[in-house]
């Protein structure tokens, strides 16, 4: 299978990168880690006629501690956050969302940034940054703004990034002594993409939960937040009682959809079953 024909350029800058999208519009489509842009232009689902390659604008990857968060640019592949000694140390979830993204080919080409740009609903990065309360910092011909994850993910395969805009950073609060946090997902056994997946971060305060952040993906159209989990568990102490009714309340709010991986039936049961286990384990943290 091959693409449409395309012109394909290098900028230096994301002030050169973001001429390109301004010349170009909607004929202009961002190149990240191409691991979900090129299989679509090979199906001519994306027939781009101009690729502006990030890969060579210097500043957009790596990762460091910034004013209590990670900052993780937009082109850090996912194993370099899989492997990340600070991100396994400040914010170990991220790193195990990471790892368990398709495989090693996947992982060393793929990036943050890119995963959440494209914002596909089987993705995993997303129910795990909903957990974690991370920003999105974008970078337009208007100059920078910081997107709350509860904003971005706005529907299928459509976040809060202009087309004229460059998502440039990443934002992840670090997680205190007292959080846990788990993302646990039912894989697909072929690609590894969730079925359904299910972040949690809680934190604990005298025996009790005194914040609840559950990120949900892969059931819907979307990541989105489980409110109905989060108050379930706000205010109790995680006994084997509090979790299962918490974890009842997984499919409240989720747009659930049928697809060739499973039934409507069969993905609300999924999602209760994997917001169970998120809890659990984050509360073994
Ligand atoms: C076989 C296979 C298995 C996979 N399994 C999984 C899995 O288990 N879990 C999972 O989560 N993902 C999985 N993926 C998807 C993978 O994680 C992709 O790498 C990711 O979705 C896209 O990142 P990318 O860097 O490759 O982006 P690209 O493919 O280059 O771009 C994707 C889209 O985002 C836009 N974009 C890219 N970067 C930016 C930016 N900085 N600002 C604005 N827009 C931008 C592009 O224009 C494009 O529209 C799999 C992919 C493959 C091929």
């Amino acid at each position: 299978m091959y693409p449409a024909q395309f012109d394909y350029h290098t900028p230096g800058t994301v002030k050169e990168a973001l001429d390109l999208l301004g010349k170009y519009k909607d004929d202009a489509k961002l190149l990240a880690g191409g691991h979900s842009l090129l299989p679509a232009m090979k199906f001519r689902l994306a027939r781009p006629a101009h690729l502006v390659d990030l890969r060579k604008v210097p500043g957009l990857a790596g990762i460091k501690e910034e004013g209590g968060s990670l900052v993780i640019g937009a082109m850090t592949t996912h194993w370099a956050v899989e492997s990340s000694p600070l991100v396994k140390a400040k914010c170990p979830v991220l790193a195990q969302t990471a790892a368990q993204i398709g495989d090693p080919m996947v992982r060393n080409m793929g990036t943050i940034g890119g995963s959440l740009s494209h914002a596909d609903p089987a993705a995993d990065y997303p129910a795990t940054i909903i957990a974690l309360n991370a920003e999105m910092v974008v970078e337009g011909p208007k100059g920078k703004r910081t997107i709350k994850v509860d904003d971005f993910f706005k529907s299928l395969m459509t976040t809060a990034v202009g087309p004229d805009e460059i998502l440039t950073e990443v934002r992840v609060p670090v997680c205190g002594a007292n959080v846990g946090c788990a993302y646990m997902k039912f894989p697909h056994p072929a690609s590894r993409f969730a079925v359904v997946g299910v972040a949690a971060a809680l934190t604990v305060e005298g025996g009790k939960v005194s914040k609840a952040s559950i990120g949900i993906t892969g059931a819907g159209t979307k990541a989105v937040r489980a409110k109905g989990v989060e108050a379930a568990l706000l205010g109790k102490a995680l006994d084997a009682a509090t979790i299962q009714a918490a974890a009842e309340k997984a499919p409240d709010g989720v747009d659930v959809q049928a697809d060739l991986q499973g039934s409507v039936e069969y993905k609300t049961h999924l999602l209760k079953v994997f917001a169970k286990r998120a809890i659990e384990a984050a509360a073994k943290k």
